[in-house]
């Protein structure tokens, strides 16, 4: 992949807060890729989400990005991993949603619209929401997490049949490990989707499509 791949925003995720988690890359590696490492990139990355607030995000807005995408993370890998939820991360989200009311205001077109967000942090705040109904309703049962170690990317998959996220990086890296591990006769260990994955339906061995 070239740098530029690299940077590039990933919408493949299921839903625009996942997408938000995934601009941060390769998260818990030594050397993570911030895909939103100024304000223009934030613009640009809320613009594409159809959420481009009334006044542009400045540096303030870009490191309460960051926050919310890190409590965001921490409360969704929590609820994939069938762990209670960091309570920092939970106090974090009830206070910055407090303070950033955002009543829904529809507009009827050509399609059904809605006011753009005053401020980046209305906008973020709804993203935050997004993921509250998802992480606290039925829903979260479809959120799966990738096994690379380094990764650890959260994405929707109702049927669970996806071994890793969807970028192409992390399953070409789990199949070269899968193939060695089978050819070495060892087991995939901590790395093996099933056991990150505890909810997956368990199927033929390699049914997935990402295990071909
Ligand atoms: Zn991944």
């Amino acid at each position: 992949m070239t740098p530029e791949d690299w940077l590039a925003f990933r919408f493949d995720c299921g839903a625009a807060w996942l997408n938000f988690l995934a601009t941060r890359g390769r998260t818990f590696s030594p050397n993570p890729v911030e895909r939103l490492a100024t304000p223009d990139r934030l613009a640009a990355w809320l613009r594409q989400c159809d959420l481009s607030p009334a006044s542009p995000p400045d540096r303030d807005d870009l490191r309460r990005a960051w926050e919310v995408r890190e409590m965001l993370r921490a409360l969704a890998l929590a609820a994939v991993e069938e762990r209670p939820p960091p309570p920092a991360a939970v106090a974090d989200l009830i206070a910055f949603l407090a303070g950033h009311d955002d009543p829904v205001q529809l507009i009827a077109g050509d399609r059904l619209g809605r006011e753009p967000p005053a401020t980046t942090a209305r906008a973020l705040a709804r993203i935050a929401r997004q993921a509250v109904d998802q992480l606290t309703g039925s829903d979260r049962s479809a959120l799966r997490s990738c096994p690379e170690r380094d990764c650890r990317g959260v994405f929707i998959d109702p049927p669970g049949r996806r071994r890793w996220c969807p970028s192409p990086a992390c399953a070409s890296r789990g199949r070269v490990r899968a193939l060695r591990a089978r050819r070495d006769g060892t087991t995939l260990g901590p790395t093996d989707p099933a056991a990150a994955n505890p909810r997956r339906r368990s199927g033929p061995a390699g049914s997935g499509p990402g295990a071909a």
